[in-house]
């Protein structure tokens, strides 16, 4: 069995701060990368315990969010940026998990919400309802016929997951108060939920189907700032909504995505 496992670091425990925390400036951004990087590694744990034979790792937080020389010593990691627009999920995995996952931009106690770019983002409809990044995620994985078994992150960012796939397994690691606050368990709590929920995802694999987005899809994206539609409204098959939306029309997902994702 072979696992495809896709980072964040927002939806870490002990991280609950884009200032301090995420953004490569912070003072504490490597003390989350390696918060992060055991909860990824308690995963592969559990995974490996649960009879997996192949783990590929995407850090898939922009700046990067995993500290390399620290990553389980039985896994492969993609990082770096650009990444591959599919990240190699074309390459036939059995299974995805998002670990270290967070909500859409603007979701109430969604600790660290927000949807690709903190600073440029307000909000993204996909076929006119709300997405962030876990639905397109579990939508791209869809695309390829893989099941997302298993996320992690704090408790808005299990329920949007829930939302796409009632049988999903969740590993709440946190709840978050505020955008910038949170309750956490501990970081040696967080991987032990994360190991066991990892263990529970791969035994009922068979119950959690890959979650499809079929026919003609239509994405838009409101940004902060008119000056950041303004780079999209001069590339082509891109719509202007208003000053600051733009829309995405494509005759499938994967069109769409290929178009949206820039690596
Ligand atoms: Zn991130």
């Amino acid at each position: 069995m072979k696992i495809f496992i896709l980072t964040d670091l927002e939806g870490t425990a002990g991280v609950v701060d884009f200032e301090s925390q995420t953004y490569p400036a912070g003072k504490y951004y490597e003390i989350s990368k390696e918060l992060a990087t055991e909860e990824i590694n308690a995963a592969c744990d559990g995974a490996f315990e649960s009879g997996v034979k192949e783990i590929f790792v995407v850090d898939g937080h922009g700046p990067g969010g995993i500290i390399p020389e620290k990553i389980h010593p039985d896994v492969k990691l993609f990082h770096g940026r650009p990444l591959s627009k599919t990240f190699h999920l074309e390459q036939g995995w059995d299974a995805v998990f998002l670990i270290g996952h967070h909500a859409m931009n603007g979701t109430k106690n969604g600790n660290l919400n927000h949807t690709y770019s903190s600073r440029e983002i307000v909000r993204m409809t996909l076929n006119g309802k709300d997405v962030g990044e876990i639905g397109m995620e579990i939508f791209l994985a869809g695309c390829f016929d893989i099941p997302v078994i298993l996320v992690s992150g704090d408790q808005a960012a299990c329920e949007e997951a829930e939302m796409y796939n009632g049988a999903i397994e969740k590993a709440v690691v946190k709840w978050g108060i505020t955008r910038t606050s949170a309750v956490s368990v501990s970081p040696i709590k967080a991987r032990q939920i994360i190991r066991q929920s990892a263990k529970k995802a791969i035994g009922r694999l068979k119950e959690i189907k890959p979650v499809k987005l079929e026919g003609r899809c239509e994405l838009t994206i409101e940004f902060i700032s008119s000056a950041s539609a303004f780079i999209w409204q001069n590339k082509s098959g891109i719509e202007t909504v208003d000053p600051r939306t733009i829309k995405i029309k494509g005759n499938s997902f994967i069109d769409v995505w290929n178009r949206f994702y820039l690596g």
